[in-house]
């Protein structure tokens, strides 16, 4: 559902249901289908009722039936890229503004068979987003590190942030907690509409610093979806881009629908001018970690060489990659 966007709400109420039913006894559950008396309990309505109820009886979920019906890829034309694609640097959990516990996106990443899963919650000026601070990102580290205590060898939950770029160009965290993060993807989210000659110096302050590693969703615009539409922001893509292309910072696509950012033509502009890219999910629940499909077809468009996206890299060398500049 999630990874065909269908409205929040209705995902929300699976979601719901399943942690209402998870703790119960296996018994009572099994009883309450039998009863039909599964809708006493909070959170559980007719449909997702009739889902338990189907599961309960050993029959997979009409409902599960026709959504796996759909499945195969979201895009065309980027499939080829897609299968070399080993992880993605941008998601983000119910720390920040997700849906999901950090736990839950990294299984589903490993589902994916990504090697690695970058998560950066929002930084500390991003109320709206519920952005950590210090403290809570210290905190946040060392749960990533329970977690990957928990994992094999062959997946790896990587720390990081989406840090604001503030106007000024500086980043949105201490210097001392974006030293202790892997990967560091830094993004524009508030005065999108600053005059270009600003914009442009603010942006490049930002790539500049030693602590970037990905320009995210650079124009800011959005071309579809319920949040409406937003014209992309103005600034000298030309510069911006030969700093991304100076100090290794990769430019992100981001994969997201309502977003294809870069546009094409900036997305070409940044190919020909030697910059590497990282195609990301941007996802905020675990089903739209499958969007990279639409970033693939994308990236395959305009044309972009496999080993300039560092997405198709294995982790040694995306690290190595990420800790060079600091
Ligand atoms: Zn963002
Ligand atoms: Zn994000």
């Amino acid at each position: 559902m999630e990874r065909q966007r269908e409205e929040t709400r209705r995902i929300e109420a699976f979601r719901k249901a399943a942690r209402t039913i998870l703790p119960l006894p296996e018994e009572e559950v099994r009883r309450r289908a039998a009863d039909g008396t599964l809708t006493e309990l909070p959170g559980i309505g007719p449909s997702t009722a009739a889902v338990i109820t189907d599961a309960c009886n050993g029959v997979v979920p009409e409902r599960l039936v026709r959504l796996e019906g759909t499945a195969g890829p979201l895009a065309q034309g980027g499939e080829e890229l897609r299968a070399r694609l080993r992880g993605d640097l941008h998601s983000h959990s119910d720390w920040s503004d997700g849906g999901s516990p950090l736990e839950e996106m990294a299984m589903t990443a490993m589902e994916l068979g990504h090697d690695y899963l970058v998560l950066t919650d929002h930084s500390p000026r991003l109320r709206v987003a519920n952005g950590l601070s210090a403290e809570r990102l210290a905190r946040q580290l060392g749960v990533v590190d329970a977690v990957n205590e928990h994992l094999g060898d062959s997946f790896t939950l990587l720390k990081g942030i989406e840090v604001d770029i503030l106007d000024d160009g500086s980043l949105d965290q201490t210097p001392e907690m974006l030293g202790r993060l892997d990967v560091r993807v830094a993004s524009v989210h508030s005065k999108l509409k600053m005059d270009a000659a600003l914009m442009t110096r603010r942006m490049v302050a930002a790539v500049r610093n030693p602590h970037t590693n990905v320009l995210g969703h650079c124009t800011g615009r959005l071309v579809t979806g319920n949040r409406g539409v937003r014209p992309q922001s103005q600034f000298d893509a030309k510069a911006v881009f030969t700093a991304c292309a100076e100090e290794g910072v990769a430019v992100e696509i981001n994969s997201r629908p309502e977003r294809r950012d870069p546009p094409t033509r900036l997305l070409e502009l940044a190919r020909d001018l030697g910059c590497l890219f990282s195609i990301d999910s941007d996802a905020h629940a675990p089903g739209q970690l499958d969007m990279l499909d639409y970033g693939a077809a994308r990236a395959t468009e305009a044309g972009i060489e496999p080993d300039r996206i560092v997405t198709t890299w294995e982790r040694d060398r995306l690290l190595e990659w990420a800790s060079a500049r600091l």
